[in-house]
């Protein structure tokens, strides 16, 4: 309030000057088809057979065909067809053939009576009711046409791929090299969990968000540790994940004043540009480059350091990486309170959505200050609030953006 924001950069700005200068640095290889789980596809798969391969039964019962059936009088069961044992036999006039889900319809079928349809006195089968033609019959190549693409280059492959991939005989997959990245924190008053704490000192927590963020998105990730407020230590951990990584992700030391030496080190070793983001929370965040690697320097509040990562990291990490990446779902829904905002920045705040009576609805999670890191763990979404918009009175709309992939 009453401070001077007409300065900041506008996220969606920020994020496609970003992505304007980001390709993709992953080669690729094949791996075996469980191995590529989490991986990304280098290219489209094609469907080097139609699925199903065969016309098949989607039912447990009698293949018929039409011109043999005449209301009331019985069929003659000729033979059987199992799933995987086709049946071969002859099949004359007058006559039908059992079959299982998944075999093969003899040729000639019309179609496929189940069961449940007819009644058998012996092998003299009667149908109870006259079959539309085609019924019960899974045509080859209604799933999945011979050639057809089935998986577009750029998809992370998730278990709902993996029996895709297998139904159709694939057994090794071109994936990309999984994107290498180095990570450190930077403060003298940040200690490894597991060690005891002296007066002024806190935990290291970024570390901890931003490694399960990348295992998340299937990155190698080399962790530098924290690194203190010192010159040659920090000059030392920018050069080797720059030898080492193609990206660095730092958290803490990009806000004003406070991080001359980062800023310093970063000018004299590549082109960083220091950024004062229009959003709420993560108003400072750096993006450039080292001589090889790329650099991304988030807030050390460790909500921002979250939120900055998932709303503008991730997009260009998927590009590093070489995966599409959709833009997150949104949603409209109530404010069932009133929310506190003022004009300037858009504002991502933590919040819980449910089904209310009047549909979807959302409360905030309580504090929004930056550094309340447990008003994060209990949100299931984002408040989005737009960056001209004042405090929201209880039963405005409002956007919400459901956690995606990341925080889940
Ligand atoms: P900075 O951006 O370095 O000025 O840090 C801003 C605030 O975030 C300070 O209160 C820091 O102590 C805190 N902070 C910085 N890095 C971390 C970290 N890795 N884990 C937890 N808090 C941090
Ligand atoms: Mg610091």
């Amino acid at each position: 309030m009453g401070f001077d924001t007409s300065g900041l950069l506008p996220l969606s700005d920020a994020l496609q000057g970003m992505l304007e200068q980001l390709a993709c640095c992953c080669d690729s290889e094949q791996q075996p088809l469980p191995e590529a789980l989490g991986r990304v596809l280098a290219s489209d798969i094609a469907s080097p057979l139609a699925v199903p391969p065969f016309d098949n039964s989607a039912m447990d019962g009698y293949a018929v065909r039409l011109s043999d059936l005449t209301a009331g009088t019985p069929l003659i069961m000729a033979g059987k067809a199992f799933a995987g044992q086709p049946y071969q036999g002859e099949w004359p006039a007058g006559h039908c053939v059992r079959i299982m889900t998944g075999a093969p319809v003899p040729p000639g079928t019309d179609a496929v009576v189940m069961q449940e349809e007819t009644q058998a006195d012996g092998d003299r089968i009667t149908f109870l009711a006259q079959p539309e033609p085609g019924q019960n019959i899974r045509r080859a190549g209604s799933d999945i046409g011979k050639g057809a693409c089935v998986l577009p280059a750029g998809t992370r492959l998730t278990p709902r791929e993996m029996p895709l991939l297998a139904s159709l005989g694939i057994a090794t997959v071109p994936v990309r090299r999984p994107l290498k990245v180095a990570i450190f924190s930077t403060g003298d008053e940040l200690k490894p969990v597991g060690t005891p704490l002296a007066h002024g000192d806190i935990y290291d927590s970024n570390r901890y968000g931003v490694r399960a963020m990348l295992a998340r998105m299937g990155c190698d990730c080399l962790d530098l540790g924290i690194i203190p407020d010192d010159p040659a230590q920090l000059r030392a951990a920018f050069i080797r994940a720059d030898e080492e990584a193609d990206v660095l992700i730092t958290t803490g030391g990009v806000s004003v004043g406070e991080a001359d030496f980062t800023k310093q080190l970063l000018d004299e070793l590549g082109e960083i540009g220091f950024w004062k983001l229009a959003i709420k929370p993560g108003k400072p965040f750096a993006f450039g480059r080292l001589p090889r690697a790329w650099f991304f320097g988030l807030p050390g509040n460790p909500v921002s350091a979250m939120v900055t990562f998932d709303q503008l990291v991730q997009p260009a990490l998927a590009k590093l990486a070489g995966q599409r990446f959709e833009r997150p779902l949104q949603l409209q829904a109530i404010a069932a309170e009133p929310l506190k905002k003022s004009p300037g920045r858009l504002d991502f705040q933590r919040g819980v959505m449910s089904q209310g009576p009047n549909g979807l609805e959302v409360r905030s999670t309580g504090s929004q200050d930056s550094a309340v890191f447990s008003s994060l763990s209990r949100a299931n979404c984002y408040i989005v609030l737009e960056r001209e918009r004042g405090r929201v009175a209880a039963g405005e709309t409002v956007t919400v953006e459901p956690f995606g992939g990341l925080l889940l």
